[in-house]
């Protein structure tokens, strides 16, 4: 599953616990973030394959 940051349009990996692939914690802003079926565009580790 994938989650997009609406602010910056970028979609970031998901991980359990509220957090994406790259590290940012999705909780804390919760409205800011949906989840998506798009391809993940974040380039940072974690997030990128
Ligand atoms: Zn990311």
């Amino acid at each position: 599953m994938a989650v997009k940051h609406i602010p910056t349009d970028v979609v970031h990996q998901e991980k359990k616990g509220g957090t994406t692939g790259c590290g940012i914690d999705t909780t804390r802003n919760n409205d800011q973030w949906i989840d998506s079926q798009q391809k993940v565009t974040c380039d940072k580790n974690g997030c990128k394959d």
